[in-house]
């Protein structure tokens, strides 16, 4: 990780006027940062390259239940006034599709091999959400400390290397978020270099990192008044309380290990599609697929690495057979690696709680209830 990696800070808030916002845009492009933050485009808050405050969702608030996702005004003044869209910071770190290598050949027939390694400018992303972060760990722990043995995957590494993340505090979660009955929001707690909290008229912002004090150094603001902070941790407790959805326990493993044969899995598989969506969205889910393109000519053949998903067939496919045939076993496997045997794998749930899985299920497959139906208690 980055010698300058963010870690908890308790310095003095600071206060950043809404109109200044822009000048926290201009101090990262300044530092060589390309910025990165939420948009709204075809009808969701996505990710996109951000060279201007205007281009952030004002005003613009998500509506989510199983199955939905809309937007309307309603957000008043607010940039971040709505929970999460259907990406986290997955795919700016671990793309969805991406050439690992190549191999050409050369004029007397030999082969030349290319290690394709990204080389982009380092990345601030805006608008990190507590459940992304709590994501992230996860997927450093993936990426760069393999349990067996000391692989870090050089793509991955290199996108984290230069990642300055500016998290806001969620202020109105959505009807499918849960991360505060998996411990991972609605507060940062840590892994970020600036957090905001909006207000009205501004954010109140705390450093977690070197770097993010020397970036806000150069805009100088002014601390915080006490009745913002204040305001900003209210905004928190309540945004807590206003989650009604959650796990059954922050470990299920046992309980789902002693309900392989649970009916439930039979019910759940005649709803779904066994579409991948959910893990798709899934700011956890790290499984991939690789394979080689060739050029018909056989002048050069590019490897490439894709995101794959355990509701595809071929995930489980074994030398010529599939261990996992139909949708009943697959969403058993999904559900019982990520809220199972991943204690096993990262001490800990693979899940943080963001609902993106329930929202953007064409079927509207709720996590929480599955889980309930399963392993006893309430969603
Ligand atoms: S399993 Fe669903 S709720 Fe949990 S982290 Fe993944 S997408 Fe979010
Ligand atoms: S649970 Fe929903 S999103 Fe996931 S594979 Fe089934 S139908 Fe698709």
């Amino acid at each position: 990780m980055h010698k300058d990696s963010p870690q908890t800070t308790h310095a003095t808030p600071l206060f950043l006027p809404r109109a200044r916002l822009q000048d926290l845009i201009d101090a990262l492009h300044g530092a060589g940062y390309r910025c990165v933050g939420p948009t709204p485009k075809d009808g969701a808050i996505v990710f996109d390259t951000l060279h201007s405050a205007a281009q952030l969702p004002a005003g613009l608030q998500d509506e989510q239940e199983p199955g939905r996702y809309r937007l309307h005004a309603g957000g008043g003044v607010r940039q971040f006034a709505w929970a999460n869209g259907p990406q986290a910071l997955k795919p700016l770190l671990f793309a969805p599709r991406e050439v690992l290598w190549r191999a050409t050949r050369r004029p007397d027939g030999s082969l030349a091999f290319d290690e394709a390694l990204p080389r982009e400018k380092p990345l601030a992303v805006f608008g990190v959400r507590s459940c992304d972060l709590a994501a992230l760990a996860i997927l450093d722990r993936h990426f760069l400390q393999q349990a067996h043995g000391a692989y870090v995957d050089p793509y991955y590494a290199q996108r984290r290397e230069g990642l300055f993340l500016v998290a806001v505090n969620c202020s109105h979660p959505a009807a499918t978020c849960f991360c505060a009955s998996t411990g991972d929001g609605p507060r940062a707690g840590g892994g970020f270099d600036l957090a905001l909290d909006e207000l009205d008229d501004g954010f109140v912002l705390e450093c977690g990192s070197e770097r993010a004090r020397t970036i806000v150094g150069a805009i100088r603001l002014a601390p915080a008044a006490r009745g913002q902070t204040d305001a900003a941790q209210q905004q928190s407790r309540q945004a807590q309380q206003r989650m009604t959805r959650s796990l059954p326990g922050r470990n299920l493993r046992d309980a789902l290990f002693a309900n392989l044969e649970h009916a439930r899995w039979n019910d759940v598989a005649d709803r779904c599609l066994s579409c991948g969506n959910c893990t798709s969205v899934c700011p956890t889910c790290f499984c991939h697929g690789e394979r080689d393109w060739q050029q018909i000519d056989g002048a050069q053949s590019e490897h490439v690495r894709e995101w794959d998903s355990c509701f595809t067939k071929g995930h489980s496919y074994i030398h010529g057979l599939t261990v996992r045939p139909d949708t009943r076993t697959r969403y058993r496997q999904w559900l019982t690696h990520k809220l199972g045997s991943w204690h096993d794998q990262f001490g800990r749930s693979g899940c943080v709680g963001c609902g993106r899985c329930i929202a953007w299920c064409p079927v509207g497959i709720d996590i929480t209830e599955e889980a309930a139906a399963i392993c006893g208690g309430k969603p």
